[in-house]
């Protein structure tokens, strides 16, 4: 049976927006395929967890990890300013 094989130039990036565990992940892949922008791309080596080929088009949807069956196999990390609390200023009277 034919494998499809991905090639990808990997991107430089100054987040990373995916973290897994290998240890729980089964590496069914489902997240790769949910994941509309390609981010993600079936591991070359069966059973482990996808390659976050383009971290920095990620636009943190969430869809991959509510699609995995293996609780904290995957979650999403946003980036620092991302994690900022903004709130309003009170003018001086
Ligand atoms: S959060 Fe959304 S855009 Fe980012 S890798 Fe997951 S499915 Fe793709
Ligand atoms: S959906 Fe979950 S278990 Fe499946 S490959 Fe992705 S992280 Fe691993």
């Amino acid at each position: 049976m034919n494998q499809t094989v991905y090639s990808y130039r990997p991107a430089d990036c100054s987040t990373r927006p995916i973290i897994y565990d290998q240890s729980l992940c089964v590496g069914c892949n489902r997240c790769a395929d949910v994941c509309q922008c390609d981010i993600l791309l079936p591991s070359p080596v069966k059973g482990e967890h996808p390659v976050v080929a383009y971290p920095g088009e990620c636009y943190y949807c969430g869809a991959c990890v509510m699609v995995c069956p293996r609780k904290g196999a995957i979650r999403l990390q946003h980036p620092l300013m991302n994690r900022a609390k903004f709130v309003p200023v009170i003018p001086r009277s």
